[in-house]
C-alpha cells in the first residue's frame, strides 16, 4: 500500500480556523502552546493504547500508530528548527520530507508502547524549549527551504496545529 505524499502548503492555518480539526491559530497564544502540547501528548498514549493502532483505516490512511510515530518526530524536528531560529534570527533549516521519513523508519512496523513512551518524551522537551523562550526572542525568524517564513511566535502555532490536526485524523467515528 502506498500512501500519496501530502504535498499541500499548510500556511494558511495561521490566518484562519481549520475546517477539520477546528484549531484556530489566531486564537491560540504563544504562551499556550506548551500546556496545549502536553494535553496532546497525554490524548496520543490513550490513542497508542487502542487494541487497532497499527491498522490502516483503508489502503490510503496512516495507522494511528503511524501518526503518533509522525508527532513524535515533529516535536523533535520543530524542537531543532526553534533552537536554530533561537541562536541566529534569520535561521535556515529544510523542508522535511515526512512522508519518506515514515517509510525509510518503518513507523508501521515501530511498537506501539514504545512510541507513546518516545512521543511523550519528545513532547515534553519541546514544550519545555517552547515555554523557554524569551520575549524578545518571539519575532526570531526561520526561513523553511521552501521559502516559506515563519518567526518563533507563529512556528509555535504551526507546529501545535499539526499535533492536533493528527489526533482529529486518527479520533474514533
Ligand atoms: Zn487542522
Amino acid at each position: 500500500m502506498v500512501i500519496t505524499p501530502d504535498t499541500k502548503n499548510w500556511t494558511w492555518v495561521l490566518e484562519r480556523p481549520c475546517p477539520e480539526c477546528g484549531f484556530d491559530a489566531a486564537a491560540t497564544s504563544f504562551d499556550e502552546v506548551p500546556g496545549m502540547l502536553r494535553a496532546n501528548a497525554d490524548a496520543w498514549q490513550q490513542v497508542l493504547a487502542r487494541p487497532d493502532a497499527t491498522q490502516r483505516p483503508d489502503g490510503s490512511t496512516w495507522s494511528a500508530l503511524e501518526y503518533a510515530a509522525h508527532v513524535r518526530d515533529l516535536c523533535r524536528v520543530y524542537r531543532r528548527r526553534l533552537e536554530l531560529m533561537l541562536e541566529t534570527d534569520g535561521a535556515e533549516f529544510a523542508d522535511w520530507d515526512q512522508d519518506a521519513t515514515a517509510v525509510s523508519e518503518g513507523y508501521g512496523k515501530q511498537d506501539p508502547a514504545r512510541v507513546a513512551v518516545e512521543l511523550a518524551a519528545e513532547a515534553e522537551a519541546t514544550a519545555l524549549a517552547f515555554a523557554g523562550v524569551e520575549p524578545r526572542q518571539l519575532a526570531h525568524r526561520g526561513l523553511r527551504s521552501d521559502g516559506t517564513g515563519f518567526t518563533v511566535d507563529s512556528l509555535a502555532r504551526y507546529f501545535l496545529h499539526d499535533a492536533v490536526h493528527h489526533l482529529w485524523d486518527v479520533r474514533l467515528r
